[in-house]
């Protein structure tokens, strides 16, 4: 038999003003805390922090740069010299990325993380990117071990845009449509195991729990208020979508949209939830799926605004040569070997071709059905 492996946060805690609780979450990873926050945060949450760590000492760290080696550098030497027993990140998935690197720079200190954008599954994952000067990737880490804590408040994650909310859900769609794949063909999860059937449950579960409230929660994050469908869609996009991509694995899900980041001449006006979104509806289109299930996936992109055509992701008329570049730069992405049938050009580029014009059909109102 293969072996299953299945990793997490150590713990997740979510709910609405609960930093204020941060101490009685967190106190036992020691005396002496480092906090590492935006200069935005900082200001909104630094005497929210310091009030509830009472009794604790914690020295902050303001995050200005990218998750770089310099910045990790700079943070790692502010917890050195204050001789810190663990770290806080407040923020997104750049500082949940940082801290976990600073973290295991200390030596393996515990970590908490307090996501303020409920965009990203960075935070409850064991990996980190580290980004180079020129804004591309320069090294991926993989932990032996997630974030200690993950700590959302949903009165924090309120106040982010509504659109930054809506593209997290478009991450967390492709969980499920990703990682079914792999399960069903025993392909390797992030892990490097395969995956446990609690893993696909999990992710099937955020599937069904997006279609159900998604639409209502969007509702709820433009008007910044609280209802049962965003508190629900909180926890698909931060834990269920963050333990579902890495313990079932990926197919290519994200590759369509990694394919449109190879154009030159394009400038990115999506979010990484947005263009996932849109890769989503390309993988389902190149493995056939039913015109029921492209009928649900695409009514859910389209009424919460997620893109469904290359129009709304902003590369509008692409020539050939563009759509040349893109399908190259999908047959390059690793994450194409986890279809159980050789991914050919003709395929990738039938797939982009067909799920624009599918997306432009439900624009018009029309359906597959
Ligand atoms: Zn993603």
């Amino acid at each position: 038999m293969m072996t299953q492996i299945l990793g997490c946060c150590g713990r997740y805690i979510q709910g609405y003003g609960e930093i204020k609780n941060l101490k009685k979450h967190i106190g036992w990873m020691g005396e002496k805390y480092l906090c590492v926050a935006s200069k935005n945060r900082l200001r909104d949450l630094k005497d929210t922090i310091l009030k509830a760590m009472e009794g604790k000492e914690v020295f902050f760290c303001q995050f200005d740069k990218e998750c770089s080696w310099e910045a990790i550098r700079d943070i790692t030497e502010a917890g050195k010299n204050n001789g810190v027993q663990a770290v806080i990140g407040v923020g997104g998935g750049k500082i949940a990325d940082t801290i976990k690197v600073v973290a295991d720079e200390l030596g393996g200190i515990p970590q908490a993380i307090l996501p303020t954008i409920a965009a990203t599954d960075a935070y409850t994952s064991a990996a980190a990117l580290i980004y180079g000067s020129d804004g591309t990737v320069v090294d991926v880490k993989n932990y032996p071990h997630s974030p200690d804590v993950v700590l959302a408040d949903t009165e924090v994650l309120l106040k982010g845009p509504a659109r930054l909310y809506v593209s997290g859900m478009g991450d967390a769609l492709s969980t499920y449509i990703g990682g079914v794949v792999c399960q069903n063909h025993y392909f390797e999860n992030h892990f490097g195991g395969t995956g446990t059937h609690t893993a696909l449950a999990v992710a099937k579960l955020s599937y069904d729990m997006l279609l159900k409230y998604g639409r209502q929660a969007k509702i709820a994050a433009e008007r910044h208020t609280l209802t049962d469908a965003y508190n629900a869609v909180t926890e698909v996009n931060i834990l269920m979508s963050g333990m579902g991509f890495e313990n079932n694995g990926s197919a290519s899900d994200h590759c369509f949209y990694f394919g449109t980041l190879a154009l030159p001449e394009r400038e990115e006006y999506v979010y990484h939830g947005e263009g996932v979104a849109f890769s989503t509806c390309c993988q389902l289109v190149m493995q056939g799926a039913s015109s029921e299930q492209l009928d649900e996936v695409y009514r859910f992109c389209r009424d919460v605004g997620l893109p469904i055509t290359f129009d709304d992701m902003h590369l509008p008329n692409l020539t050939d040569e563009e759509y040349d570049i893109m399908t190259k730069a999908v047959l390059k992405e690793q994450f194409i070997l986890h279809h159980p049938f050789p991914v050919t050009y003709e395929m990738i580029l039938g797939a982009y071709k067909t799920a624009d014009a599918i997306g432009h059909l439900y624009h018009e109102g029309g359906s597959l059905l």
